[in-house]
């Protein structure tokens, strides 16, 4: 037989970053112990964090038959009712939002929840030309780019790029390049960033909201890193929410990637919208990690454990990561950092590298240092941007030994391929 694939499997089935990604995770976990593993978002295992699962998990093998219900029962395709219901009161209570049970949906995983939402709304439609989903700063997370059931289904801006000192910068919107019409279905934003470990400013955050409220849109904002769970964000800024955002969530960074559940918060209509898709495409959503962090919202136990164990753990790993790569780099390398204020990554710029970076990741693989090459977090571009060739994603969150071994051969490969700087 031979396999004939339509369009939607050709595209499913190239291979895409995130496969790559993926793959290479995998197969580094699975058959190359040696391999440093500064690739993919694979939360770091942190023992006080492990525990509690543990705890919580003997705790459900130990209630009655809760254990046999959360196996045996297929659950709503909107999600478990006392854990949405839990998660609202929470919510409410944390941020002063006014959410009701019918604001909130599950899903596989919050990859899961943008596949949905991505071609709900962009893509081609009922009537009129077809529609694009804005990312507003590009770079932007490597798992959306080939979600489009549609070709092109993203157009992305270049950011601003300010210089906070000789090797450090940050990435801001540049609202003079956004452009917002008819074509545009929704403006979406990782908050912390993926890849760069950015959190876009109040006031940009406040802006692109106002935008999208203008042109009647929704605004969406993964905030899979962020406050209040699993809260890998390094400054007290608070996630806003209003009907006309969805909001993601995710319970994977809590250390719970293979739960694999995804939470949106948005109005009622799209929350709807999403269900409906969730029954067609996966029925109903698992159980298992609703069931296990619902008692942790309701007594306050899980905003303890993210404020004392978990943001302290990534915001030290960072800051050590980064010690780490100025002691590496030295002054003979010409090299630029993005201000970690969140998630697992450092953000890397060689600006005067010989190569590309993807050429850099094969020579790094080859020395047993994993990390993801730049250019995959640069998609829905209308122009070619050479810094996109510049740049590569590491994780600092691993074992520190690791992360300095992996440095120190990253700057290496770097000072053998850099040209003089000019
Ligand atoms: N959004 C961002 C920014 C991510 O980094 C990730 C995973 O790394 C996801 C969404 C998807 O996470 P999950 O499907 O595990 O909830």
């Amino acid at each position: 037989m031979t396999l004939h694939l339509s369009k939607l499997g050709q595209k499913l089935t190239r291979r895409s970053g995130i496969l790559e990604l993926m793959d290479d995770l995998g197969k580094a976990m699975s058959e190359h112990p040696e391999m440093r593993m500064m690739g993919g978002g694979n939360p770091a295992r942190i023992p006080a964090v492990e525990t509690v699962w543990r705890r919580r998990m003997a705790e459900v093998l130990d209630d009655g038959d809760l254990y046999e219900r959360m196996l045996a029962n297929y659950d709503t395709p909107q999600g478990q009712r006392l854990f949405i219901e839990t998660l609202a009161r929470f919510l409410n209570q944390q941020f002063g939002w006014d959410l009701m049970p019918a604001n909130i949906a599950i899903t596989n995983g919050s990859q899961n929840a943008f596949f949905y939402l991505f071609n709900l709304l962009a893509g081609e439609q009922v009537s009129g030309p077809a529609k694009r989903i804005l990312l507003p700063l590009c770079p932007e997370y490597i798992g959306y780019a080939d979600q489009g059931v549609n070709p092109e289904l993203f157009v992305s801006c270049r950011p601003e790029i300010k210089h906070l000192d000789a090797h450090t910068f940050k990435y801001h919107v540049d609202f003079d390049r956004l452009q917002i019409d008819e074509s545009v279905a929704a403006i979406c934003v990782s908050r912390p960033t993926n890849p760069t470990g950015n959190v876009l400013t109040n006031d940009e955050v406040e802006r692109l909201a106002r935008l999208a409220e203008d042109n009647g849109i929704p605004f969406i904002v993964d905030n899979a890193y962020g406050a209040p769970f699993p809260s890998i964000i390094f400054s007290e800024i608070k996630p806003i929410w209003n009907p006309n955002i969805i909001l993601s969530l995710s319970l994977s960074k809590l250390g719970l990637p293979g739960t694999r559940t995804g939470i949106l918060v948005a109005r009622e209509e799209v929350i709807e919208a999403v269900s409906a898709a969730n029954s067609i495409v996966s029925l109903a959503n698992g159980n298992i990690g609703q069931t296990l962090v619902e008692p942790l919202l309701k007594g306050g136990e899980l905003m303890s454990l993210c404020h004392n164990v978990i943001r302290p753990f990534y915001e030290e790993r960072s800051r050590q990561a980064i010690a780490v790569l100025h002691e590496t780099m030295g002054d003979d390398v010409d090299y630029h950092v993005h201000v970690c204020e969140g998630a697992l990554f450092l953000w890397l710029w060689f600006p005067n590298l010989a190569i590309t970076t993807q050429e850099l990741y094969q020579r790094l693989k080859q020395r047993d240092v994993l990390v993801v090459p730049g250019h995959y977090f640069f998609y829905g571009l209308p122009e070619d941007w050479p810094h996109r060739n510049e740049c590569i994603r590491v994780n600092y969150s691993q074992d520190p030994q690791q992360v300095r071994e992996g440095l120190a051969i990253i700057a290496e490969e770097v000072r053998k391929t850099a040209q003089p700087s000019s």
